[in-house]
């Protein structure tokens, strides 16, 4: 008898055993309809490795501070891709370099997801800027266009009060505008270069942040555009990985300094992403080529693959995130 059982018991637990696998199987193809089946063509999943352009790229160099239009591939800023939920509705936001690359992709997810944006670029960057008021205006949103060069402190001032009024008021501001330009030796970088390099990626954040102060109301969220090189600096770009790495100190002090007043300030640290900052003596010819290939991803980002996490760092949803860094590398170069 009792061996009966045992043996009973002992076919009872194979035969569930079996059922169990059966269910679970049964639940992952039934449960998800066949959508995750992890087939390569699934429509559902989006496989990063393919999803865009690899190297090698063409060689390519434009006058700075070059088009996105004229680009070859045109890089994806999300014009055809992002879908917004209403995640920003009603905000009010400044991108500086919102013309092209990373900025206009935040410019137009923002816009997708509710937000009013204005974009500040230079005036040669036209062009580019048209068509990102344009999407900005279709999403339904209030598009501003603030041309003009942010090295000079009485501009930045201009900026934020034009940004102020005509969006009637600010609560996301994105310092996002950079400049970079390769230089294999630190003999050959100019001083006029070299204040560039200051001027843009340091000062420039330091008097818009200042002007735009008074006007964010708590709950206000402050990003800026950090980059991989202030933690694994390039050979040829000495003077621009210094300012990256000051941005992020930027990110860190400021965060702790508005805490207290309910603004965050949280920083995006991109990898190597397809924009014109690359094409336009920003990068060696024979770098650009490979761009990219050396990450586990084997390419370059595309601008649209950072927006998201742009909405994220302004979303009432993040509100625990402050001082933070947000990477979007293809799987290198952070600490
Ligand atoms: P981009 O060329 O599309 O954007 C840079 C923008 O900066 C330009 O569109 C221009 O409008 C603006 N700008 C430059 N000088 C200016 C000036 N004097 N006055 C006003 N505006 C000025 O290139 P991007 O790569 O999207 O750059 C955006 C940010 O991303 C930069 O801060 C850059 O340092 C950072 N970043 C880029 C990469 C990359 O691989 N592309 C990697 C890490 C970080
Ligand atoms: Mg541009």
């Amino acid at each position: 008898m009792k061996t009966e059982n045992s043996m009973t018991r002992r076919k009872a637990l194979k035969g569930l055993g079996a059922s169990m696998a059966t269910i679970a199987v049964g639940s992952s193809l039934a449960g998800t309809a066949g959508k995750y089946t992890g087939s390569t063509d699934n429509p559902i999943l989006e496989n990063p490795l393919n999803k865009h352009p690899k190297p090698p790229y063409k060689k390519q160099i434009q006058p700075h501070p070059g088009l996105a239009s004229k680009m070859d591939p045109v890089p994806d800023h999300g014009e055809k891709s992002y879908k917004g939920s209403g995640r920003l509705k009603g905000r009010k936001a400044l991108i500086t370099g919102g013309d092209s690359g990373i900025g206009r992709a935040a410019a137009i997810a923002y816009a997708r997801e509710g937000a009013d944006v204005a974009i500040n670029y230079l005036p040669a960057e036209e062009e580019d800027a048209k068509q990102v008021i344009a999407l900005i205006r279709d999403a339904g949103r209030k598009a501003v266009a603030i041309p003009g060069d942010i090295t000079s402190d009485d501009f930045c001032k201009k900026l934020v009060e034009d940004a102020v009024s005509q969006l009637g008021g600010l609560d996301i501001l994105v310092n996002n505008a950079g400049y970079q330009k390769s230089n294999l030796s630190i003999m050959d970088i100019s001083d006029e270069s070299f204040d560039a390099t200051m001027k843009t990626n340091i000062y420039a954040p330091f008097w818009i942040t200042r002007a735009a102060l008074p006007h964010l109301p708590p709950g206000s969220s402050i990003i800026a555009t950090t980059s991989v090189q202030a933690y694994d600096p390039s050979e040829n770009l000495f003077d621009y990985a210094q300012t990256k790495a000051a941005n992020v100190a930027y990110v860190k002090s400021l965060a702790k300094q508005l805490g207290p007043k309910g603004i965050r300030v949280n920083g995006v640290s991109p990898g190597p992403v397809w924009t014109p900052l690359q094409v336009c003596g920003g990068q060696e010819q024979d770098k650009l080529i490979e761009f990219g290939g050396d990450t586990p991803l084997g390419r370059a980002g595309q601008p649209a693959e950072l927006a998201s996490i742009f909405v994220q760092l302004a979303d009432n949803s993040g509100s625990y995130s402050t001082g933070q860094i947000y990477g979007a590398a293809g799987g290198g170069g952070h600490p």
